[in-house]
């Protein structure tokens, strides 16, 4: 399996102290992508090598977070480290683009998942300008999945001012269904597209400002992340 790092965490699954695999690959390119060095990633590693790793820390840890690059390339990878998971009692969460749903489901129907974070770039109609890929009908499909199996979900959006406007926000909560909706500040340094390179990173209280204005249309809890102030509850 090609598995680029790892790091323990606390703040990835919140209030649990967790170990991050980042899977390497992925077939997108969004233009804001700041794990450009794991898309294309060689570094291979044995199930052993990654079940030593968990079992190494385990005794202070509380849950596994499988992230990338988008785990689903490898999604046999992905069970089989999560039925480990499953097997030593930890908890277990996904970081996904939701652009395999049917790899999705395999993984829903086994039961091996806690938490799911789901990345909606835009409106599901806008996918291509961000992605440079049609797959929002896909990301629909993956968000549709997961409600349907109960699974806690928290759907992420990466606000980059020139990519976005405070109207694709508007109109996407207008399209999702979670438990948490986050909307993550841009940052300009290490990202794929280097014209963003110059984007101005959106001012915090502006984020704030929108994710209090978006609020009482999403039926969940609305948060916003940023370098300044962590995650804010709004
Ligand atoms: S942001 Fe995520 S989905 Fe987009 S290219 Fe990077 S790893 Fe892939």
């Amino acid at each position: 399996m090609y598995v680029g790092g790892s790091v323990i965490s606390s703040v990835e699954f919140h209030g649990n102290m967790s170990l991050v695999l980042f899977m390497s690959k992925c077939p997108l390119a969004c233009r804001y992508c700041h794990n450009v060095e794991l898309l294309e990633d060689n570094t291979e590693k044995s199930f052993e090598e990654i079940k030593h790793e968990i079992d190494s820390s385990a005794d202070f840890l509380d849950a596994i977070v499988i992230s990338g690059g988008e785990p689903l390339v490898q999604t046999d990878a992905v069970i089989e480290i999560l039925t480990y998971v499953r097997q030593i009692g930890l908890k277990t969460k996904l970081d996904t683009s939701g652009i395999y749903p049917d790899n999705l489901k395999k993984i829903l129907d086994l039961d091996l998942l806690d938490y799911v974070s789901l990345d909606v770039k835009t409106t599901f109609s806008k996918y291509r300008k961000i992605t440079g890929a049609n797959v929002g009908f896909k990301v629909k499909k993956s968000m549709e999945l997961i409600n349907e199996a109960g699974v806690h979900l928290e759907i992420r959006t990466t606000y980059v001012p020139t990519l976005h406007t405070k109207k694709d926000i508007r109109n996407l909560v207008d399209e999702i269904e979670a438990d948490v909706y986050t909307i993550q500040q841009f940052r300009n340094k290490n990202v794929l597209d280097p014209a963003l390179e110059k984007v101005e990173v959106p001012n915090p209280h502006d984020l704030v400002a929108l994710a209090s204005e978006i609020k009482p249309y999403f039926n969940g809890v609305v948060k916003v992340k940023s370098g300044e102030f962590g995650e804010q509850i709004i």
